[in-house]
Formats: C-alpha cells, structure tokens, sequence
C-alpha cells in the first residue's frame, strides 16, 4: 500500500472501505486475509475497517461452516465476513414501452419478489409513466406483505437518451416529451432515493452482477429488442460518455439517408434491425389487406415464413442481419472486447446471431493471430433487466451509506 501524505488520511481510507465492501460483495462469503490479498490493503487496516462496516450494519460475520465440519483442524472456528442480506430492501425497475417490471433484492443482491404489470406507455406523459411505476412497485412490495415503507431505495432503467448522474431524459421511446427531468419526478414520487439509468447500461450491469460478464474485465453488451441498446464495461467499470450518451450502439449509422428512426435520425442501425423496423416491412410482406395482427404474432409470423423459405421473409432478416454484422465489426473494431454478450427478447429471433452473421463481422473486422471476441446469447427477459436497475441501487445506496459513515480520528 501505497503510504499518504498527512491529509490524504481521511480520502484514502473512505477509498479503502469502499475497496473492502467491493471485494466482500465479489468473493462472497469471505476471510480477512483474503480481502488483505485481493485489495492489497494491509491485514490491519482491514481488521479496522471491516469493524466498522459490521458496526455499521453493511457486513456481518459468519461461521465458516467448514471448518467445523468433522475432520477439520480442530481450533477455534473460521469467521467469514459477508454483505448483511437484511441490511437493506432494494428495488430495481425497467420500464418499456408496453410493460414494466419490478424485482425485490436483499442488500447481498439475491431476489426476493419479481412482478410486471401491462402498461402501453407510448402515448403516456412523464408524470404518467411514474404513476405506472410506482404502481407495479408498490404491487410488488404488497405481494410480500410490505409497502413503499420498506424499501430503501430503486434503481429505474429506462430505454433512450439518459443522463444518469443528473437524472436527464433527452429522449425515450416510453413518452413523447423530450428532455425531460425524470429523475427529478421519480425522487418526488418515491420516498426514498432512485437512481436513473440507460435500461441497456443495466443489462450491463446485470451481466457485470449475476451473469456472463462477472470476472469479466471488457465487455460489451448488445441488447435487442423494441430497440437495440449497448452497454460497455471497460476495465470492470460501465462506461457511460460525458453526456451519458454513449454506447448509443442503436444509432450508430449504417446506412446514409437510410430508413427513418424513431430517434428522429435516418440510416440508425436500429432502423433495420428493432421490432418496429422488422414490423414495417412485415406489414408489406405478410398479407397486407388481411386484418390487423398484433406486432408479436407479426413478427412471429415472419419469422416463421423465413424459416419456411419465403423470400420475402427471408430477405427482410437477411437484410437485418448484414446491417447488424457491420456495426458489430466497428464495434469489435474500436473496443477489441474479450466478449461480446447478445441479451433481450429479440434473441428468439437466432437470424441476428446465426453462423452467416458473425461470419460477415469477423470479416469486417480487424484480424489478427489471436482469437476474436467471444459471443454469448443470454435469451434472458426483462427480468434480468430489473435486476441490473437493482444493482445499480444498490450500488448507489452504498454510495451514500459510506459517504455518511463518520470518519475516524485515526486511520488504521
Ligand atoms: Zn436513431
């Protein structure tokens, strides 16, 4: 450890509890040494501070139930250090266009409750799509027998242009306002705070927590659904740009003076791969003076003819298909990621992860002796989603717990 100025005391050490507390919640049920080992903080100082995080309620202690087991080496039992599960009740939410859904986690992050209610959003108001959210939460927290009371905290994906930090919606697909103080809304409707993310940071974020991407140093998540969404996690943290605008993998262009976008730009990727996109031309493809059908079972038809050999049907994926490759290629080209992992619904759809198109990304992209990125398919649904906007509160609620932690006249 590196040795501080007179000064640095006090900033180092709240820098080392949040080190110990990202440590204990990575290794699980862990001993001191080996917090001392993997934060490279000295043994000390992590006596010191994991005293102050069980006072603090954050962490308990736990018997190592293996080394009371027969045949053990007899002693004294091995006490383990772990995040306190009851510490807190934490909320996260996605928000869509046609539902919403809300899970319940304990403070160690297992889940406790999940719900989702039907809701088209589309036409809705701000303040409207609050009233939504707040409903399918407070549904979820009665299904367990509690209210808004309990819980400590929600973290709330939203798809669109969001500026996390400031709670700043520039544009969503879930209302018609632009720009938009929405995380000033939720704190007036909710009790407690919340935290407003980007949904496909969240899906990052979730990978990052209980998925694929944990251990993962770089990574990259593609989501596909209504829209496409991204979410990076560069040296384990997620990247959100100085807007937090970035990441918009969705309107990357493909095409110049390409097909309308809801973002109100022309040739997005998105344009030619999201479900409204495939819709548009479904609607020429399958019969068109047949009567309306709902947009699932449209695109479940289609896919359906294209797997039967329709051209047409066949030629609307095919076209999807080649637009996803290349933005894939200029993504593996600007970010070289270990891993590449395709999560959401459209997912049933294997036409966007087939042989043929990562077989035109890795031709677009830049080759060399070393393997290209790893690809995963996480076919998870909007519960996976929910879970990465828990996380995201719950890594906000430490956020704040530790910054209120009264710093100690000496520093261990
Ligand atoms: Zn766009």
């Amino acid at each position: 450890m590196i040795e501080p100025f007179p000064g640095q005391v006090q900033g180092l050490r709240s820098q080392n509890r949040r080190a110990i507390l990202a440590a204990i919640r990575r290794l699980g049920r862990t001993a001191r040494v080996d917090i001392a080992r993997e934060t490279g903080i000295s043994a000390p100082t992590v006596t010191s501070i994991t005293a102050d995080l069980v006072a603090q309620g954050l962490v308990e202690e736990v018997v190592d139930e293996e080394s009371r087991a027969p045949g053990a080496t007899r002693g004294r039992p091995r006490v383990l250090l772990r995040i306190r599960p009851d510490a807190f009740l934490v909320g996260g939410a996605k928000i869509s266009e046609d539902h919403v859904t809300v899970t319940l986690m304990d403070f160690e992050g297992t889940e406790s409750q999940h719900h989702v209610i039907e809701a088209r959003l589309l036409d809705k108001t701000p303040l409207e799509v609050v009233a939504h959210l707040r409903r399918a939460t407070e549904e979820a927290l009665a299904e367990t027998g509690r209210g808004l009371g309990d819980l400590s905290c929600l973290g709330v994906g939203l798809p669109g242009f969001v500026e996390s930090g400031r709670g700043w919606v520039y544009w969503s697909p879930c209302f018609r306002a632009r720009d938009v103080p929405f995380g000033a809304l939720l704190e007036e409707a909710f009790p407690f705070p919340v935290f407003l993310d980007n949904d496909a940071n969240l899906a990052a974020l979730a990978e990052q927590w209980f998925g694929y991407g944990r251990g993962v140093a770089d990574f990259i998540v593609v989501t596909i659904e209504q829209g496409v969404g991204m979410g990076i996690v560069l040296d384990h943290r997620l990247f959100r740009g100085t807007r937090g605008i970035g990441a918009e993998f969705g309107h990357v262009k493909v095409e110049r003076d390409g097909a309308l976008c809801r973002c109100g730009q022309r040739g997005c990727l998105e344009a030619y791969v999201a479900d409204y996109a495939l819709l548009r031309e479904a609607s020429m493809a399958l019969d068109p003076g047949g009567p309306p059908i709902e947009p699932r079972a449209a695109l479940d038809a289609l896919f359906a003819a294209a797997k039967a050999g329709d051209r047409t049907a066949l030629s609307i994926f095919d076209r999807a298909g080649r637009m996803f490759s290349l933005g894939l290629a200029n993504l593996v080209n600007i970010f070289d990621p270990g891993l590449i992992i395709f999560s959401g619904e459209q997912m049933r759809y294997d036409f966007l992860y087939g042989a043929r198109v990562l077989d035109q990304m890795r031709a677009n992209a830049i080759t060399v002796e070393r393997p290209a990125p790893r690809i995963r398919v996480h076919k998870w649904g909007d519960r996976l989603w929910a879970m990465g906007a828990a996380a995201l509160a719950i890594d906000g609620l430490t956020e704040r717990v530790l910054r209120d932690i009264p710093p100690r006249e000496a520093a261990g």
